[in-house]
């Protein structure tokens, strides 16, 4: 039967709706908007990395909540004038601080249109749950996993690591353990990562209700990878202790370094000791993309489960993190919740059981498969491995140009995007050296031109250059290199007087 529809819209309605009385205004006023971020990620070059935010900026936004209402018009240009030149940078061609992604002009509007839908992408019978079960699939297909392997979006991978500890943790104890907690079963679980893995696997251990004691950190060798047999060793005496070793958590690009530790060789510790094996491949799973970097991921295919972000290497807009589990079932079954509110029908609206929501702890979901879906479609797979090798190419060209600059010292193997180094000099009277580079750092991020940031390699402040955005050329590595030393000198001179 066709329902009647109305041929117009309604006319004379009182009651309060946001929708605007003048559509024709709004439209107009969108597409300002628009063209403002199109131009402003095309003349991005033209603008400062980051600077510094006024206090008359800031104390712009200590006001009250606002009852009467602003003019749109009004609300964009409070935007263009004190929002938006005062964001982190991470879309700039300069910005080098820490693994962020650059973001595209597809994604952006990508997201425009998934904000138009307002898709709730928990679940139910729509094609924006289809559409993340496509992207689900791309995953799967990527990294050689079963049809039986279960995908979701998260925010990032630090909520993805913590998914994989909770799946791991029922495979060790059972689903009892979501009524009973860690008291269902007398084992005491411990979990192993490398000392160079990301903090968030700390912190997965602790919000899992393990406890941060229950990770061994093992010690990395000289290449910053997971030390064979610091791990091995571990498990025999965590064994021989009566605990239970359940989780190894391997880093494919640490946070640090960008070092990939061997996965292949963890893999088959993990079988032998028949241990969950997790990869926390943040940003440097998709390098399955780049030809030249893939065969270093090899017995990434090997893992019990993948965390990866979209909107790191992928350059997806924020938010697109990715959990991929191999064991689908122990992966619904650590989450599924059946209430009455939420049943499921064999037809209807509420179709299509399992849903995104039986995979994790959020119900109500963005539809982050947008953007992701939109991004590898329109770019293509080929295209992305080229951006990731070439941030790899750009990161070999650094390091080159730190090894012919005696002022200049590299200070970690470059294994693939990120270099670590410093600038060259004695301890004066005023400042050690670790301070002269950290205050290098502080001075080129001020400065507008690049923005690196720091880390501790081995004892020494680094200046740590992550190159991930596409944007990147050597233009903004030369110009690294010309004001750090333009920056280091400053530093050596003022202690020389
Ligand atoms: C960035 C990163 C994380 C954290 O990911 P988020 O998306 O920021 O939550 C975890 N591990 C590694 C190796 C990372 O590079």
């Amino acid at each position: 039967m066709q329902p009647e529809i109305l041929a117009e819209v309604p006319t004379g309605l009182t009651k309060a709706t946001l929708d605007p009385a003048d559509w024709t205004e709004l439209r107009a006023q969108s597409h300002l908007m628009l063209d403002d971020m199109l131009n402003y990620i095309e003349d991005i070059r033209t603008r400062p990395v980051w600077q510094p935010i006024p206090q008359s900026v800031r104390s712009t936004f200590h006001e009250g909540v606002p009852a009467q209402p602003t003019a749109l018009t009004e609300v964009h240009e409070i935007f263009m004038q004190n929002i938006l030149p005062y964001s982190a940078g991470n879309i700039h061609p300069g910005f080098m601080g820490w693994v962020q992604g650059g973001g595209t002009p597809v994604g952006m509007v990508a997201e425009m249109l998934a904000a138009g839908l307002n898709a709730n992408v928990g679940g139910r019978d729509q094609m924006p749950v289809e559409l993340e079960k496509q992207v689900v699939q791309w995953v799967r297909e990527l990294f050689d996993f079963p049809e039986t392997a279960s995908g979701l979006f998260v925010t990032g991978t630090s909520m993805a690591n913590l998914i994989s500890v909770l799946v791991a943790r029922t495979s060790a104890l059972g689903v009892k353990v979501r009524e009973k907690g860690l008291t269902a079963s007398d084992k005491r679980l411990v979990a192993y990562t490398s000392s160079g893995a990301h903090g968030c696997i700390a912190q997965a251990i602790d919000l899992s209700g393990l406890g941060t004691h229950a990770l061994r950190l093992i010690p990395m060798n000289d290449d910053f990878q997971m030390n064979l047999n610091a791990l091995q060793h571990a498990i025999v005496e965590d064994r021989a202790a009566g605990l239970t070793p359940f989780f190894i958590a391997a880093t494919a690009g640490t946070v640090d370094v960008g070092a990939i530790d061997n996965l292949d060789a963890i893999a088959d510790i993990a079988q032998k000791e028949k241990i969950w094996f997790h990869i926390d491949g943040a940003y440097g799973a998709l390098a399955i993309l780049a030809p030249e970097i893939a065969p270093r991921l090899t017995g990434i295919q090997r893992a019990d489960s993948i965390a990866f972000d979209f909107h790191k290497w992928g350059q997806v807009p924020y938010d697109a993190g990715f959990i991929l589990i191999r064991d689908g079932k122990l992966h619904h079954d650590t989450f599924a919740a059946p209430s009455s509110y939420l049943r499921r029908e064999t037809r209807g609206m509420a179709a299509g059981s399992p849903w995104p929501c039986d995979f994790g702890p959020d119900l109500s979901r963005g539809f982050r498969a947008l953007k992701t879906w939109f991004t590898i479609k329109v770019y293509g797979t080929d295209k992305i491995g080229s951006v990731i090798s070439d941030t790899c190419k750009l990161a070999q060209y650094l390091k080159k140009c730190v090894e012919i600059n005696s002022s200049l010292e590299l200070l970690a193997p470059v294994s693939l995007n990120i270099v670590c180094f410093r600038f060259r000099c004695n301890n004066s009277d005023l400042m050690n050296i670790d301070e002269i580079n950290a205050n290098i750092v502080l001075d080129l991020q001020e400065s507008g031109i690049v923005a690196p940031s720091t880390t501790t390699i081995n004892g020494c402040l680094a200046i740590r250059a992550a190159i991930v955005n596409h944007r990147t050329s050597t233009y903004e590595i030369d110009a690294l290199i010309k004001a750090t030393i333009d920056f280091g000198e400053v530093y050596l001179n003022r202690s020389h007087e």
